[in-house]
């Protein structure tokens, strides 16, 4: 690995809500996407921080915890003790804590913003900001409870319900209604009572709170948003462009409250109060890599010593800036594009000794970077509905990792990311998805390759060695090299689906390759036919065998990211030594590896999921739930979940039937393929012109890509659908479709036609 060009990457996670178990959407949205890419630039051989933790302070725990009669201390605890622990079962790489490859190389560390540390940090940071002129003062209006004794405290929005102003609905929370979504200042709340004491008079009173000056940095976070508007997805340049033409004003960053970090002024007029949680949690991101540099690094002697942050916050004095990558549901935008950045614009201009009345500057050599890319994701739904803590429809973390190995979790999520608008989790395609991509394309492929290797009869210890041929494979080494660019570059612009889709087309390849080799033909080194063209087919197949070894340990390498423990099982099986997380990213592609063996009976690396065993377990879930607060929203799926089950048995078992009319409904015809080019806009389309039997014929849209070359299909008689109604695929209208067989394994074969008949006869 070169470290002389190694980049510093800062992958910044968004800091779970300790209240509650983390379920699949948070797991979507923001828990995996940074750990594929933090293991990705690891790959390549960067030095890479991760950041993240528990966010432990605010109101919804301090409810949780005066509904349950413990302290809010005790909810903290539990749960990021319960999510760190499920975050590690799932290979999100937060431990070890320093890099294996050595400290300069980073590590990562799941922090707490409970830690006294953060706090210090949050309490200094807040009198700088302060003394540099950068808050001011506003008093505001807020409920307060009088208890019966005379006694009292404000209430935070949480504490407050009433009557909706929009809706009249009866169980509105303090600033916004779940009825009708409306949000609104919480005083126009209609009949307002104290949530947990709702006997208790309640009543308006002064508050006098500290507010950031956002409004100072309006231009320069302008400037900055201008120069990322090639970086940025377009949800993230429309939600930050909302917040930025709305204008930014002062926001509180004091509240009354005394579960959060205490305020570092000692004058009595902010006792009850303390830092909102906005503003200390976010900061997280760097209290956290300075925790790491003194807790870890300085320790294991990282030549900075306490200072080791800074290689991944501060510009260097070459003017090098360490990449900042933060990762976060679509929610949490603006916090990460405009709040964020302006707070640390706000310490750099603090610490450089300028205040209120001296312009705002984007960040200089010596200063913490703004961030380099913010790719947020969508939500992902379950079935359809959206994933909730606080309304507790949804698929828990820990328990999925009770009864699945992570990495099936991993796939369905990666191949179903949320990137560019909300994908769905169900269980029947979990199950498909595992089933007929994962285990049929993957799992299937490298059983094959080690399965039939083991049985050859050549040199034991090494058997596919003597048929590693570069010449005869050359031509599945150039479309490895390809996939192995296209993956790279899906993982550079954060499309992880694509990237994982790229890694699959080599297991697709691989299984094409030996089911046209036939491999298993050629086990045997004698033959009744003698003839020397025995010898040559055998080697011409075997030669392909021998090149699924080096397919299979791309695919480790290349999966590694996303599979991290198939990977290394499969890794193991293929001979190799030492840990695939620690391969270079390129060595996939070094043909010249030693081609190692492992002459331990190969163990399948998945086990087929049963769709029926897991709804029924899954209905068990629900059922224990049923006497929940809420019976409409039982835990683990919901209601809404039985529509997809029943289509989904239909289809499997293949009982949903079509009456005559409507199968003659369908044109099926002759074409014959006049010319195949590379879709424009699609990687994976072929734009084919077929002879229709028409004198204009007609255009269709394919995905054969990897299934055929363009040599392949030019000239073949097809059956197509002539009636289907025509549609736009990325900008190329598409006039039918083209029918072919698909054996669920990675195998696709057109239906063509059993002699000569003029185009456009109808198929019937
Ligand atoms: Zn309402």
């Amino acid at each position: 690995m070169q470290s002389a060009s190694a980049e510093h990457v800062l992958i910044c996670v968004a800091w779970p809500y300790a209240n509650g178990p983390l379920h699949l959407g948070h797991v979507a949205g923001c828990y995996l996407p940074p750990d594929i890419h933090a293991r990705f630039e690891r790959a390549r051989g960067n030095k890479v921080l991760m950041v993240s933790g528990s966010d432990e302070h605010g109101t919804p725990i301090t409810v949780t915890a005066e509904q349950e009669g413990v302290k809010p201390q005790d909810i903290v605890d539990k749960f990021h003790k319960i999510n760190s622990k499920a975050l590690i079962d799932l290979g999100c790489s937060w431990e070890p804590h320093i890099d294996p490859r050595g400290v300069e190389f980073g590590g990562s560390l799941f922090n707490r913003t409970s830690d006294e540390r953060h706090k210090e940090i949050v309490r200094t940071n807040f009198s700088k900001l302060l003394d540099a002129g950068l808050f001011e003062r506003k008093t505001m209006k807020q409920y307060y409870e009088v208890s019966s004794d005379g006694n009292g405290r404000f209430l935070p929005d949480r504490y407050v319900e009433g009557t909706c102003p929009k809706c009249s609905s009866n169980d509105a929370r303090g600033d916004q209604c779940d009825e009708c979504g409306a949000t609104y200042e919480s005083i126009e709340l209609i009949n307002p009572r104290s949530k947990m004491n709702p006997d208790n008079e309640i009543e308006i009173r002064d508050t006098v709170h500290f507010f950031y000056r956002l409004d100072l940095f309006q231009e320069a976070l302008e400037l900055h948003a201008e120069s990322r508007q090639k970086v940025w997805k377009s949800n993230v340049k429309a939600m930050t462009k909302q917040w930025l033409d709305m204008g930014l004003r002062p926001r509180a960053v004091t509240r009354d409250l005394s579960w959060g970090i205490s305020l570092p002024m000692d004058d009595p007029e902010w006792d009850g109060k303390c830092v909102y949680v906005w503003f200390e949690a976010v900061q997280g991101y760097s209290t956290c890599a300075k925790i790491w540099s003194t807790e870890f690094a300085s320790p294991a002697g990282h030549n900075m010593g306490d200072e080791a942050w800074k290689n991944w916050w501060n510009i260097a004095e070459d003017g090098t800036t360490p990449r900042h990558l933060y990762f976060l549901g679509k929610d949490n935008i603006p916090f990460h594009t405009v709040i964020w950045p302006a707070l640390i614009l706000g310490l750099n201009h603090a610490e450089s000794g300028k205040n209120s009345n001296d312009k705002v500057e984007l960040p200089n050599i010596g200063e913490m970077a703004l961030e380099s890319n913010v790719p947020a994701m969508e939500y992902l739904m379950l079935s359809g509905g959206q994933f909730s803590k606080s309304r507790k429809h949804a698929v828990w973390l820990p328990s999925f990792l009770e009864r699945f190995d992570p990495d099936t979790l991993r796939y369905y999520l990666g191949i179903n990311m949320p990137e560019n608008h909300d994908t769905d989790f169900n269980w029947p395609d979990f199950v498909e998805k595992i089933n007929s991509e994962l285990i049929a394309a993957y799992g299937n492929f490298v059983h094959r390759v080690l399965t039939l290797g083991a049985r050859l009869e050549e040199n034991p210890q090494s058997p596919l060695t003597e048929f590693d041929d570069a010449e005869i494979t050359s031509g599945y080494r150039s479309k490895l090299e390809e996939l192995h660019a296209s993956i790279t570059e899906s993982l550079m612009k954060h499309r992880y689906k694509e990237a994982l889709r790229y890694v699959m087309n080599a297991a697709q390849l691989g299984n094409q390759m030996l089911q046209n080799a036939t491999p298993w033909k050629f086990l045997s080194s004698q033959s009744e036919d003698s003839t020397g063209e025995y010898q040559t087919q055998r080697i011409n197949s075997l030669s392909a065998l021998s090149f699924g070894w080096r397919i299979a340990r791309f695919i480790a390498i290349t999966s590694q990211p996303f599979l991290p423990f198939s990977a290394s099982r499969l890794w193991n099986s293929l001979g190799q030594d030492g840990d695939v997380s620690l391969v270079d990213w390129n060595s996939a592609i070094d043909w010249s590896e030693e081609m190692t063996w492992n002459t331990e009976k190969p163990e399948p690396l998945f086990k087929r999921l049963d769709l029926e065993e897991i709804l029924a377990s899954e209905q068990e879930l629900v059922d224990d739930n049923q006497n929940n607060e809420q019976p409409g929203h039982g835990v683990k799926g919901g209601k809404k979940k039985s529509k997809g089950e029943s289509k989904m048995t239909e289809e499997i078992e293949g009982i949903e039937f079509v009456n005559f009319d409507t199968f003659m409904k369908v044109d099926l015809r002759v074409g014959k393929i006049l010319s195949v080019e590379d879709h424009p806009n699609a990687d994976k389309l072929y734009v084919v012109k077929l002879d229709d039997g028409t004198d204009n014929g007609r255009t269709i849209c394919a995905g054969l890509k990897s299934y055929y070359t363009i040599e392949e299909m030019t000239g073949k008689t097809v059956v197509f659908v002539s009636n289907l109604k025509p549609r736009p695929l990325r900008g190329v209208t598409s006039e039918g479709m083209m029918l072919a067989a698909d054996d669920g394994e990675g195998n696709v074969k057109l239906i063509t036609v059993d002699g000569d008949i003029q185009t456009g006869s109808q198929v019937r």
